[in-house]
């Protein structure tokens, strides 16, 4: 059977997943941690037995050495020859790339490029692309946009409603991100429900970014995160969507810089700016358990963002049928679940106490008229998916 790796590449993290194909056997899954550092640690899984490995990794190329090293020594794959595709999951695609590209010398080039939109994740993508390149010759590799999926979003919501220059000579206009996970989302849906479920789906995804898609028979046609991944919910530590011209004003205030801004928007806002407290929901949970106003107050608004989506969406929708949950947060906190669906008993959601705090597949109640379904993400599936595809076209 054909393999396929399927590659995240982060500022300091590289995680994999070696499928078989087309079977969609998991091999080997594995992360290499703390990129740059004395203290990097290696971790994978390989036939029920979980490795981790402390030590020195200076950079991306020595990461994906491990990795390699790993997937030869433990007998995953005999040949590096075996491994006929990577995927790797590329932030930005940019109004180019609205569909997984197999990666030549040009597309390099093209992703180099868009760091001017996405100077955060872009150049880490190309440091897993270069490095594999280098590694695993033999290999056609592939780059799975975030973006793509969204390529179906109508002008509508993708315009933002400045002069038209700046979308002609930049490219500014919403993109969307996360689309492997919405993908996912859809085709489980697809997979397990008929399509009184499967036409007009919502997906949350709330991780340490958030994002929310509206999907239409298959296709993203709305989309909350922006240009950039920071609009939208309240995330983590990004702020979401503000009044564009709060942005100015601090600014003007507190005599900071665009880099000044940015650190603002994306490392000190969401629920940590908030509460003051922390980025991580469950923190933050305990806090407001234990008395916290900013806490309490960082979570109606955390909440309150995403009920804000999901009522718009409806109405890009015509109507909802299967609300999903998924992701960190999505995937384990029934109460966040629990306060988002109290706003929407209008719509006939309605929620089953139990199944929704034991994280089950469908939590929706017996007489709710839209399913609730919590399903696990799996972006990584989605890469081997489309490398797969591009491989065979
Ligand atoms: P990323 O967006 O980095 O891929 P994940 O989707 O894994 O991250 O989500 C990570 C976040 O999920 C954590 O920061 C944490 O806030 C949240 N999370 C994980 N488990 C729980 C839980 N049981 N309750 C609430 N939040 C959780």
């Amino acid at each position: 059977m054909p393999k396929i790796l399927s590659v995240n590449a982060g500022s300091s993290s590289l995680k994999f997943k070696l499928y078989a194909m087309p079977a969609e056997t998991v091999i080997m899954s594995g992360l290499v941690d703390r990129i740059g550092h004395s203290d990097a640690v290696f971790t994978y899984d390989y036939q029920g037995t979980h490795y981790k490995k402390a030590q020195a990794v200076q950079n991306h190329t020595e990461a994906v050495q491990l990795v390699t090293d790993a997937l030869l020594d433990s007998g995953a794959v005999r040949d590096k020859q075996e491994i006929v595709g990577i995927g790797h999951r590329v932030a930005h695609g940019g109004r180019e790339y609205t569909q997984t590209t197999k990666i030549t010398p040009v597309v390099q080039q093209k992703i180099a490029d868009l760091a001017t939109i996405s100077p955060l994740h872009n150049p880490v993508n190309l440091l897993g692309i270069e490095a594999f390149e280098k590694l695993l010759p033999s290999a056609s590799e592939v780059a799975v946009f975030d973006t793509s999926f969204h390529s179906t979003i109508p002008p509508k919501a993708y315009m933002y409603a400045l002069p038209f220059e700046y979308y002609a000579k930049y490219g500014i206009r919403r993109y969307g991100f996360h689309g492997q996970s919405h993908q996912y989302i859809y085709s489980e849906v697809n997979r397990r429900y008929d399509q009184d479920f499967s036409r007009k789906i919502i997906s949350c995804h709330l991780g340490n970014g958030a994002s929310v898609c509206a999907i239409r028979d298959g296709k993203s046609v709305n989309t909350s995160m922006g240009f950039t991944p920071l609009a939208g919910l309240v995330m983590g530590t990004r702020s979401g969507d503000v009044d564009p011209n709060v942005l100015p004003f601090i600014a003007e205030k507190e005599n900071f810089s665009a880099d000044d801004i940015r650190q603002l928007l994306n490392h000190q806002s969401g629920l940590l700016g908030i509460s003051g407290v922390s980025n991580d929901v469950r923190d933050v949970l305990q806090a407001e358990a234990d008395g916290n106003d900013r806490a309490k107050l960082a979570l109606q608004i955390y909440v309150h963002q995403i009920q804000s989506y999901i009522a718009a969406y409806t109405a890009d929708l015509g109507g909802l049928q299967t609300l999903v949950f998924t992701a960190g947060v999505g995937e384990h906190s029934a109460p966040i679940r629990e306060r988002v669906c109290a706003a929407f008993g209008y719509l006939g959601v309605k929620i089953d106490a139990e199944a929704n705090r034991d994280n089950d597949l469908d939590i929706s109640a017996a007489d709710s008229r839209v399913k609730v379904l919590v399903i696990p993400t799996n972006e990584e599936l989605v890469i081997a998916r489309e490398t797969e595809k591009v491989l065979d076209s």
